[in-house]
């Protein structure tokens, strides 16, 4: 088995999490086994190699994967958080979830025209991808690619966000 299979064989599905009716795809396992983890960032980074000049992840699974990314190709990185978790936030971005609203936030401490690759666990509906390319915008930061661990097809996200390098598909 090749070293990114045994990774996805380490991607757990709990049933009805967080609510009844979602099946919760946990990447803790992954995460967990030096080599599953090395193998995924390294595929995370492949069509980007030499691309971007800064990585950012966001909150909170993506923190873990952007961090590892960062440090693999030599890059800052941008933590893209939670509405009222950065102390001087510079951009901000509502979008709807299901049966609420979310805000995303981040700094400006990447100078304009910077080239960042933007990363998450799991691409679902693409809400929080499509938010997160509007914070960006409105940063002036250009968004050179879009990569997530996971894309769950069925919910549509890729027809929202457009391009997105999914490392497995369930
Ligand atoms: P979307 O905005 O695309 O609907 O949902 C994506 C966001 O929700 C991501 O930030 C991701 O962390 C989280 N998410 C949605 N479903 C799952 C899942 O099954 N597993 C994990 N790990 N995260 C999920």
């Amino acid at each position: 088995m090749s070293s990114l299979a045994y990774a996805e064989s380490l991607i757990r599905t709990i049933p009805d999490y967080p609510e009844p009716g979602i099946a919760f795809r946990d990447i803790t396992p992954l995460l967990a086994d030096a080599g599953a983890l090395r193998a995924v960032i390294d595929a995370l980074i492949e069509p980007f190699a030499g691309e971007f000049d800064v990585v950012a992840g966001i909150e909170a699974r993506g923190f873990l994967l952007a961090g590892a990314i960062a440090i693999a190709a030599g890059v800052g990185l941008v933590p893209i958080r939670k509405a009222g978790k950065l102390p001087r936030p510079a951009a901000s971005v509502s979008y709807a979830l299901e049966y609420a609203e979310a805000t995303i936030e981040a700094h400006d401490d990447v100078a304009p025209g910077a080239r960042m690759l933007l990363v998450d666990d799991v691409l679902a509906t693409g809400g929080t991808l499509v938010a997160a390319h509007r914070l960006a915008a409105k940063l002036a930061i250009t968004v050179v690619g879009t990569a997530v661990l996971m894309e769950l097809p069925a919910l549509g996200g890729r027809t929202q966000v457009g391009d997105v390098h999914a490392v497995f598909t369930a």
